[in-house]
């Protein structure tokens, strides 16, 4: 669930809030359902996507103009003007979806990088500017790290990509006569497993364009070359709700009577090992109704959080999914506190002093309901290492900042009004 830009930035990503239609530029990370929330509603000019975000944005919004879009492609920079001081932003491959983008923002409020949702690979990693990574000698270092944190609290290795699209191939060459190979791909995202199929077996693949029109669009743009339209492919597009299970059981019962090879269906995702139905994702499995389980994932595993927040040492790191606090990522616990911070100079500082200021006025403001929502996740108090004595607000306020507040508890204005006096040799 995307959240909400503190106050003191000019632009919006991801969210369509009537809050948000207030910043001055917005910006569209991906064309997943939940990143668009509102967006008809309350998008306005400009937005700033990636070709195919909009091409997939305007498929599911029909009545939404092109001209609302503001084209942008990976590996670009553009500077965006802005009455407050222009700054740039370099669109970066997200690894998550086709014409998914992180966006790194550099201007008058800092660098701050934002994610979107992202699997961050080595490879991904690679690619990230290079000025920013840590580095002997290097002094840039990025202020503000908007992060995917979706398998923050995952325990368990969540294989590559790649290795997960192994285990599907090696699944149907183990079945080497199954009459139909159906593959729950309907959701952005897996076209990749679809690429590699096609370039391993040399079969085209089935998709439905009318039961799968974001699935048949995203391919059509990207891998026009692996498309058939041919019903009676062997492999073929299937969706994964509702019941598949139950879909699957019938048609392997069918096959069974008939004495016939069953047809085999494969369901590559990662929720129901985030969600803590399974705790083992390393390989093949085969459920009860018989559909074959590969743990495929788009976001990134924990481990990778971790290994990319040591190599982007960022001063501050907000988790933008309410599954997963970035106080709960080791490299936040150790590097990212409110002291540091508040005998620190620069823009983070002053955007964070904003911010405590907007707490202390409204309570309920900086990242919005996210962290509302996470505050009482099963209507329990979600406790995040602070004294439940503390101000409301300024609770409110540590919590939304992902900070781990040792014992015992500063008060914020404090450290703040003692770093500003001490900045002014007072
Ligand atoms: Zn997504």
């Amino acid at each position: 669930m995307p959240i909400e830009m503190p106050d003191g930035l000019p632009f919006s990503v991801d969210t369509w809030t009537a809050k948000s239609g207030r910043k001055r530029h917005h910006f569209l990370t991906h064309a997943h359902l939940d990143h668009l929330q509102g967006f008809v509603a309350n998008s306005s000019h400009p937005v700033y996507a990636t070709p195919i975000t909009k091409r997939l944005t305007m498929l599911q919004f029909p009545q939404v103009k092109e001209e609302l879009f503001v084209e942008v492609e990976v590996g670009e920079t553009v500077l965006v003007r802005d009455l407050e001081g222009s700054f740039s932003v370099t669109v970066l491959d997200a690894n998550h979806c086709p014409g998914a983008a992180m966006f790194f923002f550099e201007g008058e409020f800092g660098n701050i990088l934002h994610t979107g949702d992202c699997r961050l690979s080595s490879e991904c990693l690679k690619k990230l500017p290079i000025r920013y990574m840590a580095m002997k000698g290097s002094e840039t270092r990025l202020d503000y790290l908007f992060l995917d944190c979706t398998f923050g609290r995952c325990p368990f290795f969540i294989p590559s990509k790649d290795s997960a699209i192994q285990q599907v191939i090696s699944c149907i060459w183990k079945h080497p006569n199954a009459p139909v190979i159906h593959l729950a791909c309907d959701y952005l995202g897996h076209e990749e497993i679809l690429i590699q199929l096609n370039r391993t077996f040399g079969a085209k693949i089935f998709v439905d364009k009318i039961k799968f029109p974001q699935c048949f669009m995203s391919l059509s743009l990207t891998a026009p070359e692996i498309l058939t339209e041919d019903p009676s492919s062997r492999f073929q597009v299937c969706e994964a709700f509702p019941r598949l299970g139950a879909r699957a059981k019938a048609g392997i019962a069918e096959a069974r009577t008939r004495v016939e090879p069953g047809s085999v269906f494969i369901r590559p995702s990662a929720m129901r090992y985030a969600i803590g139905e399974e705790d083992d994702c390393s390989g093949l499995e085969r459920d009860d109704s018989g559909v074959w389980r590969v743990c495929f994932s788009t976001h990134s595993s924990r481990e990778e959080l971790e290994w990319a927040l040591k190599l982007l040492r960022p001063r501050w790191v907000v988790s933008t999914t309410p599954v997963c606090l970035a106080a709960e990522l080791d490299y936040v616990k150790n590097h990212c506190s409110l002291e540091a911070l508040a005998t620190g100079d620069g823009p983070i500082w002053r955007l964070l002093g904003r911010m405590a200021e907007q707490a202390v006025a409204a309570p309920l403001t900086l990242f919005g309901k996210a962290r509302a929502v996470e505050e009482k996740r099963g209507g329990e108090e979600v406790d995040v290492g602070f004294s439940k004595g503390f101000n409301p607000g300024l609770r409110r306020l540590y919590r939304s900042m992902n900070v781990p507040v040792p014992r015992p508890l500063p008060s914020l204005s404090e450290l703040l009004d003692g770093s500003r006096r001490s900045r002014s040799g007072l």
